[in-house]
């Protein structure tokens, strides 16, 4: 099943069966594009790739996932969210139990990744104000298309905790939802806790007023495009950045002018043109280390075993708000929260 994908084609593919089912090549895996951009425990600059968990060049995505090749959804398909997931997920779920995990044992094994040296420079590198020239924003090792926008922020993708130290990043996908994203939003509330919500821009503009109160507890935006399509890096540039671009209006436009300060494909579809457009405005590239796999409803202690065990990958934990019930997601926050504080974490936004 390495054949699915493994850095073919795709970019930062990533994992799991919720967002990812597809691997990702170009270099940056999902768990880390390295880049010097995570300050956090697992960043660690030098190169493409090379992040902790970071598959470096080429090496395809820690989860080769079914992705574009097995879901067969590959150029010009423009597949539907919910049956993709569905397909994907029983796909990813071979794949995770075997080939999978050789590829994330070796990857994890590296000794070169493992240093967790973290560059000093890369902590929270602000939007940048170089516009014109293309040249890479500081930290940054992707290097610019110079025919394309240039990037206001680093256009690698994100793992790090903008705080650095013992933190995580909580990251919510898929809503906004008018039933469980205020249920999130109150468990995360009680917790004391701020999130990174990836909102689909359509969901963002059929309910303004959920998006409103995301931004008013302090949460941050993050676009997570129009239509949620996972093999959009197969699809034209034309039509990476209206997913992107149109999206992106739609949120700032529900959130009354608060802008998405991120950018997250649909399971990871990357790509290093896709990550540029992000980065033109202002949105930084977001992967994630941690799946909690919530989306496919496994039952909240297996949602929390999972979130506990996947830890050490690194500090940006992804769930849902959307996609249809996540009652199991809102009890598993409950208890995952109040655990994580226990075990001396603090809580971050990614590093932009
Ligand atoms: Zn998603």
């Amino acid at each position: 099943m390495a054949r699915v994908r493994g850095g073919l084609s795709g970019e930062d593919r990533t994992p799991g069966s919720s967002e990812g089912w597809n691997a990702n090549g170009e270099g940056s895996g999902p768990y880390d594009n390295g880049g010097g951009d995570d300050p956090g425990w697992y960043g660690n600059g030098g190169g493409e790739g090379p992040g902790s968990y970071g598959n470096g060049n080429g090496g395809g995505g820690q989860w080769p996932g079914a992705g574009g090749g097995l879901l067969g959804g590959g150029p010009g398909r423009h597949v539907r969210r919910r049956r993709a997931r569905i397909a994907a997920a029983s796909v990813a779920g071979l794949a995770a139990a075997g080939v999978l995990a050789g590829v994330w044992t070796a990857q994890a094994g590296e000794p070169s990744h493992r240093t967790g040296a973290a560059p000093a420079s890369s902590a929270a590198s602000g939007p940048s104000s170089s516009h014109g020239a293309a040249a890479p924003v500081p930290g940054q090792t992707s290097v610019p298309d110079p025919k394309l926008p240039a990037p206001l922020v680093n256009m690698d993708i994100a793992h790090a905790a903008a705080t650095g130290g013992k933190a995580v990043n909580i990251t919510i996908d898929d809503g906004p939802d008018p039933v469980w994203t205020p249920k999130v939003l109150q468990v995360l509330k009680e917790n004391g806790v701020k999130a990174t919500f990836c909102m689909i821009g359509p969901q963002a503009a059929a309910h303004p007023e959920v998006v409103r109160q995301v931004v008013a507890d302090g949460n941050r935006l993050c676009d997570h495009t129009v239509s949620h399509n996972t093999s959009m890096d197969h699809m034209p540039d034309s039509y990476q950045s209206k997913e992107i671009l149109d999206a992106e209006q739609m949120i700032e436009k529900a959130s009354g002018g608060v802008k998405p300060m991120y950018y997250r494909a649909p399971g990871g579809a990357f790509t290093p043109y896709s990550r540029q457009i992000a980065a033109s405005q202002g949105m930084r590239p977001l992967g994630w280390n941690v799946d909690t796999k919530d989306f496919d409803r496994p039952g909240v202690p297996t949602i929390v075993k999972t979130l506990k065990s996947e830890l050490p990958n690194g500090p940006t934990v992804l769930f849902h708000d959307g996609g249809g019930n996540r009652g199991q997601t809102v009890a598993a926050l409950k208890e995952i929260l109040p655990w994580l504080r226990q075990q001396g974490y603090g809580f971050s936004f990614p590093v932009r």
